[in-house]
This record gives C-alpha cells, sequence and structure tokens, in this order.
C-alpha cells in the first residue's frame, strides 16, 4: 500500500471490523484511458471534461505491459473506460494490441471522437479477439439526454451506436437509473428506440445508480465484517467487481492499479507495482460507492 493505514481504514465509526473482498482471480483487466473528454457532463462519475488531467491520457507503452502480465494471471477480457476513449491518440493501437490476445470491450459516448474514427475502428474487425461497444444514452428521452450531456449528443450517440453494430461489432447501452423507477417500462422505450434505429431489440442495456461526482462526501450505511456474512453468500462475494477485477490508471504520468472502476478518486484503494501484487491485498469497503456495490450489485463489468 502507498498510504499507512489508520484504524479508521480497518475499523467502523462504531468500531466494528470493516468489510472486505478478497480478490480470488483476475479475469477482467480495466484500463482507464484518462479523465480528457469531448462532453462535461455536471453528473459525470469521473469528472470528465474537455483537456481534465484528473487522470492522464494513456499510451500502448504504458499498457502494454499490464496487458503481458494479465494475460500471465489468466485474464479473459480487457475493458476500456474513460474519460472518452477515443480522444485517445493511441487508442485504437491500444485495442489492437489488446485484442490480439483476449476480447475487448470499450465504454464510449458514441459521439463526434467515434464518429470521425470509423476508418480505423472497422480495422479492429480483423483482430483475432471481438471488440465489443456499451454507448451512454443516459434516458430515452432526447431532451433530458441532451440536458445532461449536450445539445445533439443524444442524436449523435444512436448514430455511432448504429453505425458500430453496421460494421459488425456487438454493441450494448448504458443508462441511468432512478430508485424508484419501473425499470421494464423504462428498458422498453429503449427497445422501441434499438427498433428505430436498426439495432436488435434484445441489445443489452446495463443501468447505473448515481455514483455521485468524484471525492463526494456520501453518507451511507458502513460495511462491516458481519454484514458480508450475514448479508450475503460467498457466491455474491465473488461477484463484486474487486474480486475479479483491477483498473489501471494513469496518475501525474505514472501507472497505478485500483482496486475496480469505481474508487480511482480515493488513494487508498490505489497500489503502485504488479497486478499479482494487487490481487493479494484485501480491499476494504469503505469507499460511499461500495454501498452501490452492496446493496444493488452494482457493476460495470459484463462478464
Ligand atoms: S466500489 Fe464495489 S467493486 Fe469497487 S472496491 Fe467498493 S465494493 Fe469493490
Amino acid at each position: 500500500m502507498d498510504f499507512i493505514p489508520t484504524k479508521d481504514w480497518y475499523y467502523t465509526r462504531a468500531g466494528d471490523p470493516r468489510g472486505y473482498i478478497q480478490p480470488h482471480a483476475l479475469q477482467e483487466l480495466w484500463f482507464h484511458t484518462g479523465t480528457a473528454c469531448n462532453l462535461a457532463c455536471p453528473f459525470c462519475l469521473e469528472g470528465s471534461k474537455p483537456g481534465d488531467t484528473r487522470l492522464d491520457r494513456i499510451t500502448l507503452e504504458d499498457a502494454q505491459p499490464y496487458i503481458d502480465e494479465a494475460l500471465t494471471l489468466g485474464v479473459e477480457q480487457f475493458s476500456f473506460t474513460g474519460g472518452e476513449p477515443f480522444v485517445v491518440r493511441d487508442m485504437v493501437r491500444i485495442l489492437r494490441y489488446a485484442a490480439t490476445h483476449r476480447p475487448c470491450l470499450v465504454l464510449t459516448n458514441g459521439t463526434e471522437p467515434v464518429l470521425r474514427r470509423l476508418t480505423q475502428i472497422a480495422e479492429l474487425r480483423n483482430c483475432a479477439h471481438p471488440v465489443s461497444f456499451r454507448v451512454s444514452i443516459d434516458w430515452p428521452d432526447q431532451s433530458q439526454h441532451d440536458a445532461g450531456r449536450g445539445e445533439g449528443s443524444f442524436q449523435n450517440a444512436w448514430e455511432g451506436m448504429r453505425a458500430l453494430h453496421a460494421l459488425g461489432f456487438k454493441v450494448s447501452l448504458a443508462r441511468q437509473m432512478r430508485k424508484d423507477e419501473d425499470r421494464d417500462s423504462v428498458d422498453a422505450a429503449y427497445q422501441a428506440l434499438f427498433a428505430e434505429w436498426g439495432l436488435p431489440v434484445d441489445t443489452h442495456i446495463v443501468a447505473f445508480p448515481d455514483f455521485q461526482v468524484p471525492h463526494s462526501e456520501v453518507d451511507v450505511p458502513e460495511i462491516t465484517e458481519d454484514c458480508m456474512t450475514r448479508y450475503q453468500t460467498e457466491a455474491q462475494r465473488r461477484a463484486y467487481m474487486c474480486a475479479y477485477s483491477k483498473m489501471l490508471v494513469k496518475e501525474q504520468g505514472e501507472m497505478k492499479v485500483f482496486a475496480c472502476t469505481l474508487v480511482d478518486d480515493d488513494a487508498r484503494y490505489g497500489v503502485r507495482g504488479s497486478l499479482r501484487d494487487a490481487m493479494a491485498q484485501r480491499v476494504l469497503l469503505r469507499h460511499h460507492r461500495c454501498f452501490s456495490c452492496f446493496s444493488m450489485g452494482a457493476s460495470c463489468s459484463e462478464l
């Protein structure tokens, strides 16, 4: 660990041992491509926006050693999130290398950076393993989506998704979720849009709660060891992202391994070193987003 753990890392305010996850296998390796994005959505859990440098853009030279190490650990998939991955110059090179070895998933806003690079992206069809894309379309209502992401972004995202599908790539959709929503009717609204845009009506939809912007102080119940054994089974504990995946970020020019895709705003979850070192470390469930995993089974993964 890069920080000296204090008592509150291991114990809750009431003095109970804090719940934790012991990673068991590296099935999925995520790369954060950087917090630069062409959009500036006020709700972004990464705080991404044009020119943002909280997390640096990665290069193939940054990613390759970790891709190679992950292969020795039996990784099954490489996944990429941002920021917007396609504002990163090296993105197609990185994908070409990663997809030579394993299937890849890219989370994207589907707008101009994708539409501008479709010819390069099309080359990825020739890789040994498939590359798939998850496009963020927050709400099935254009004005609601554009209110968050900017005028025209709803139309652009659907065009990007349709273009990727037309090239033969598998696509899925990420949307936002309200606590009290009627899930079936929201999904039905998306299915009508899939039909309208010539996409398969059974396109996979991944719904996310509001994770809040980076460094938010959110008052959520604390998770104890007892919570993790009383209310969760071994199978549920093994399904937490931090149990079977890790994420690489580049911060101030240095690559670091984080416990999962959701905690890169807290340095206590980052480790300098190898993936093997990171997999050996218990993950303490102290971040407010851990409560979303505990209470809702929140996950960015499609494995
Ligand atoms: S946010 Fe979820 S996956 Fe990440 S460390 Fe917390 S419990 Fe694990």
